[in-house]
């Protein structure tokens, strides 16, 4: 697929879905039918998407079918599993779906298999009598593959990296309706694009990646007060720059609607989280977060010893689908002019309606480029942004506004990039990929998709 390439308008005789139908052992689902709605409808419901229909695919085989018929029809190709990466509409577009790719299979020597409909919470359950785990991000319900493929940057990165950095094959569909497996020396292009380079080169059907030996974790988050927020940001990005690699550690700025799934203590007010993974000896992590927890008194400290399959309650992500609107942003070392601008757009009094302003503290081994190169750049940042608000009324558009004020705030210590799985549309202010990896990604997309079959909405 050409990154760059406008959609094709639709072409002038209507597809031939009925001989899409005969040919899979799945369903194609259209406006109307039964699993349409439900299949196209992405996590984050503010974005409604159209797709021409929907191919609930049952296998490898259905995928190659449904994107060769895309092909020859002059329809273009879009994949989802759980939708929360979808951003862009998928207006006109064959979406593959791929919620029925469930094979789930982990070694106890150390890795796994997984098809592209499986979410990380069945690999964390499957992985743990074992006592390995799967490099997840913050919200296990997430699909694996839109995540690794995307990079994937978890609550443990700065101990073990990257997600994608783990994979070891891929079996995945290229546009040209070509059912391949790639690995570092088969294919190795099309394994270095599909480590970062997102849904670019092709639908992926299944994915073997390795697990690390991590039973146990010392993690979770503490919560303090929004009026303390001054000196905890600020203890955080002095604290944050010199941890070794067994800690990775994210701070939040939060605003928690007052529902009942909300703590009674953070809920209704400002809160400040300090998130704290520590992959080494629980008494040395106990140390190493002290100075975090001697700034402010706790409203809950959540920070202690948990199976790593627990992993998902260090961040404890929504898991309901929800409207909402985010922002990304890759950011270098942050001086107390950066603490200022944060707090001013973000912090208590601000008036700010984002639920969630975060920075993760990134390099650590996430900084090391893989073994084996990958699309996945941007390795020199120092902290990411994330925030994210609620995109309905009646705080939608101060959601917007507010996060372009945080953007504009930040700016001066951003690198100009974004990481891949943060991204979710061409309209993101920060792009996933340099000028080189572009350009690579491309030149590849050229050669696997000569008719330019894939689209992936990040223009
Ligand atoms: C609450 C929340 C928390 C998150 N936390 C983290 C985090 O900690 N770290 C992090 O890095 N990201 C995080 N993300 C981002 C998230 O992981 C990505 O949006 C990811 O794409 C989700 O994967 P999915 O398969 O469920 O996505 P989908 O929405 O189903 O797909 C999104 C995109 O992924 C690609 N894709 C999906 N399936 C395939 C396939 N079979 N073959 C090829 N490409 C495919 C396509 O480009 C597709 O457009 C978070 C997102 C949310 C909403």
């Amino acid at each position: 697929m050409a990154i760059d390439a406008a959609l094709p308008t639709q072409p002038s005789d209507a597809p031939d879905l009925a001989g899409l139908r005969e040919q899979l052992t799945g369903h194609v689902w259209q406006p109307g039918e039964d699993r349409y709605a439900e299949l196209a409808t992405p996590w984050n419901v503010a974005v409604r998407t159209s797709p021409l229909a929907v191919a609930e695919v049952a296998d490898a085989d259905d995928v190659a079918r449904a994107v060769r018929w895309a092909g020859r029809s002059g329809v273009p190709v879009t994949v989802q599993s759980t939708g929360h990466g979808t951003g862009w509409d998928l207006a006109g577009t064959l979406l593959v779906h791929t919620g029925r790719l469930d094979e789930c299979t982990v070694h106890a020597e150390g890795w796994a298999r997984v098809g592209a409909g499986v979410r990380w919470h069945q690999v964390l359950d499957a992985a743990a009598p074992h006592g390995l785990a799967p490099l997840c991000g913050s919200a296990p319900h997430v699909g694996v593959v839109g995540y690794t493929t995307g990079g994937g940057i978890g609550p443990a990165a700065r101990s073990f990296g990257a997600a994608s950095d783990r994979v070891r094959a891929f079996d995945v569909v290229t546009g040209d309706g070509e059912l391949r497996r790639a690995t570092a020396t088969q294919e190795p292009d099309l394994f270095w694009g599909l480590r970062g380079g997102k849904g670019t080169l092709g639908v992926v059907t299944a994915i073997e990646f390795d697990l690390v030996l991590q039973p146990e974790i010392y993690a979770g988050a503490l919560f303090v007060d929004g009026e303390h927020a001054d000196a905890v940001v600020r203890r955080w990005l002095a604290w944050s720059l010199d941890l070794p690699m067994a800690a990775s550690t994210s701070l939040a700025i939060l605003n928690l609607p007052p529902l009942p799934s909300v703590p009674e203590p953070l809920a209704g007010r400002c809160t400040v989280a300090v998130r704290f993974v520590w992959t080494g000896d629980p008494d040395d992590g106990e140390r190493t977060f002290r100075p975090m927890r001697e700034v402010a008194p706790a409203l809950i400290d959540a920070v202690q010893t948990i199976p790593y399959a627990a992993i998902g309650t260090v961040h404890a992500d929504p898991v309901d689908p929800m409207p909402v609107r985010d922002v990304a942003a890759l950011l270098g070392d942050l001086p107390d002019a950066a603490a200022d601008a944060l707090l001013e757009v973000a912090g208590p009094g601000s008036g700010s309606p984002l639920v969630i302003a975060e920075l993760r503290r990134l390099g650590g081994a996430l900084a090391a480029e893989p073994a084996v190169p990958s699309a996945l750049g941007h390795r020199d940042a120092t902290y990411a942004l994330y925030a994210v608000g609620i995109a309905a009324p009646p705080v939608g558009e101060a959601v917007a506004e507010r996060q372009e004020r945080l953007v504009d705030a930040l700016r001066p210590w951003a690198t100009g990039g974004a990481m891949p799985t943060f991204v979710v549309s061409g309209s993101a202010p920060f792009l996933p990929w340099d000028e080189a990896t572009r350009t690579r990604l491309d030149e590849l997309a050229r050669r696997y998709d000569p008719a330019g079959a894939l689209r992936t909405g990040l223009v």
